[in-house]
């Protein structure tokens, strides 16, 4: 089934309209109002009896109702896949769908530079339950064979990675895993790319998981994630997972992420400008040390990103030479339009002071003082003179020494 046949002939912009819509069903609404439904009646005994091999009837709230269906049919034509399953949050997108094609014994091969509460439920739960799990360089391309095992189950990828932001060889790794064995299940983590900019399961991935939290949502607001699958028997298999772990996102938050899907598009395209705008400015710093952004070739697997994606997020980070801990908090304490915080993908600026080096295993952080900033939908030009009115604060309290 090639993918113009299942998504049509319309441009994505177009169908991300209609994606997951049915005014007719819900009196004529543009939007599907949320279903906030946990009890769902049945009117006849055949009716409870009737079973659902699909697992797609609306049986009870958590197991699947309109506003999940609504948001997994959209988010299924935004990533072109087969079907895909809504969590509560983007880790149990992650968690659910690693422990649903897993058991004690297996191995599992992760991305060194995976975000780092996915390290954290690897090293916990996953290992706990008897499955090895080993870190592998983003680099490592096609290189990755020489690390299968008979045992191998599960290849995690997640490119770029979003504190160090590594490009990976996606369809040379997906190649090789698949060529070795065909049973190996690939899996991304896609937030960074919003499952717009790249396209992983047109490239060999079988599960393309995101944070909605980020892009998606885009508003700083909803907690949300989802799996999208290739293939019938995987979504099968993760619905199923789903159902055992009592994994289900909020009926209000569906709504906030259907709702955030319908501008995405604009958005992204702000975001990438402004991102690599501020970039530039960044990389023309005499304090910068290296700007980590995928569209400038100073960034690990640049070419990579020129090859398979379609743009940049506003997602990204600088490093500079280590500074002592009070001189980076002038700088960054005093921020006007820069919130300091976790998360991204909201339409406000953030930056964030990171340490690589205490999250990596497989290839050590040989880089400085890191600073990750989300690029938000502000004026570009009032973020630079923010950053720049920053490094004054930063150099001032670095000669005060
Ligand atoms: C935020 C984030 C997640 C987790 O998403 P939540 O919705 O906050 O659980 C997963 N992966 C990446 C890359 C993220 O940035």
């Amino acid at each position: 089934m090639s993918s113009i046949d299942k998504h049509g002939p319309f441009a994505e912009e177009t169908r991300l309209i209609h994606a997951g819509r049915a005014p007719a069903l819900f009196g004529g609404a543009v939007n599907i109002p949320p279903f906030r439904a946990s009890t769902v009646l049945f009117q006849t005994l055949a009716d409870l009896d009737a079973h659902d091999p699909a697992l797609r009837m609306v049986r009870y709230g958590r197991t699947g109702n309109p506003s999940s269906h609504a948001f997994e049919a959209a988010i299924t034509e935004l990533e072109e896949g087969h079907d895909a399953v809504s969590f509560a949050s983007g880790l149990q997108a992650i968690t659910s769908s690693l422990l649903a094609f897993t058991r004690q014994g297996d191995h599992v091969l992760i991305a060194d530079t995976a975000y780092a509460p996915t390290r954290g439920f690897a090293n916990g739960i996953l290992s706990r339950s008897g499955i090895t799990v080993e870190y592998f360089d983003p680099g490592i391309g096609a290189g990755i064979t020489a690390l299968l095992r008979p045992t191998t189950r599960v290849v995690f990828l997640e490119s770029p990675g979003s504190l160090t932001f590594e490009v990976q060889d996606v369809p040379a790794i997906c190649a090789a895993v698949t060529a070795a064995n065909p049973d190996i299940v690939l899996m991304i983590d896609n937030t960074w790319a919003a499952g717009l900019l790249f396209k992983p399961l047109k490239h060999g991935v079988h599960v393309s998981i995101q944070s909605a939290t980020k892009y998606v949502g885009g508003h700083s607001d909803a907690s949300l994630g989802v799996a999208v699958c290739m293939r019938q028997d995987h979504w099968l298999r993760l619905k199923k997972a789903a159902i055992e772990l009592g994994a289900c996102a909020s009926a209000d938050d569906l709504f906030l992420g259907l709702r955030g899907l319908r501008s995405l598009q604009v958005r992204l395209r702000r975001h990438h400008e402004s991102g690599i705008k501020v970039a530039r400015w960044l990389e023309a710093r005499p304090e910068v040390t290296r700007v980590r952004h995928p569209a400038l070739p100073d960034c690990p697997g640049h070419a990579l990103w020129v090859r398979d994606f379609t743009g940049a997020c506003g997602l990204f980070a600088f490093e500079i030479a280590p500074v002592p801990r009070p001189a980076l908090a002038a700088m960054v304490d005093g921020m006007h339009h820069f919130g300091m915080g976790y998360s991204w993908g909201g339409f406000e600026s953030l930056i964030l002071p990171s340490n690589p080096a205490a999250i990596r295993t497989a290839t050590p952080w040989a880089g400085g003082e890191l600073i990750r900033l989300h690029i938000g939908l502000e004026d570009a030009d009032d973020l630079i003179a923010d950053l720049d009115a920053g490094f004054a604060r930063l150099n001032a309290a670095l000669e005060a020494k």
